[in-house]
């Protein structure tokens, strides 16, 4: 399973400032190309694949997701601005987002075996 969802977002290039549209991936509640943007809810499969696509619980209160920027070299000044992002979820609504503090969470993640997110609050 290759898939993921998108997060469809405004982030701001780190070395000229400009604010600029990109999809950042995200392996988090039914995994098929579904495009979010903030404040959306995230959607679970009800039943017709029994969850064999879902990533993650729509139990779990908080996690925190990987995402990865598609456009990750800034539409203005072509650097490479921010690749990684961090995903806040509270409650199935995706809150906020922010450029990844750190991937060692991810990696020592008790709950994803695949790095793909971590409990913040059960
Ligand atoms: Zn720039």
């Amino acid at each position: 399973m290759g898939t993921y969802n998108l997060l469809i977002a405004e982030v701001t290039c780190a070395h000229c400032g400009v604010k600029y549209d990109t999809r950042i991936q995200f392996k988090y509640g039914l995994l098929w190309l579904i495009e979010y943007q903030p404040g959306d809810t995230i959607q679970w499969d009800t039943s017709r694949w029994n969850g064999r696509y879902d990533a993650g619980s729509a139990a779990l209160k908080k996690v925190k997701v990987y995402g990865s920027n598609e456009l990750d070299e800034c539409p203005l000044c072509n650097r490479k601005t921010v690749e990684e992002f961090d995903i806040f979820i509270e409650r199935n609504i995706i809150t906020s987002f922010s450029p990844m503090e750190t991937y060692q969470c991810y990696l020592e993640s008790d709950i994803d075996d695949n790095g793909d997110y971590v409990l913040l609050e059960a």
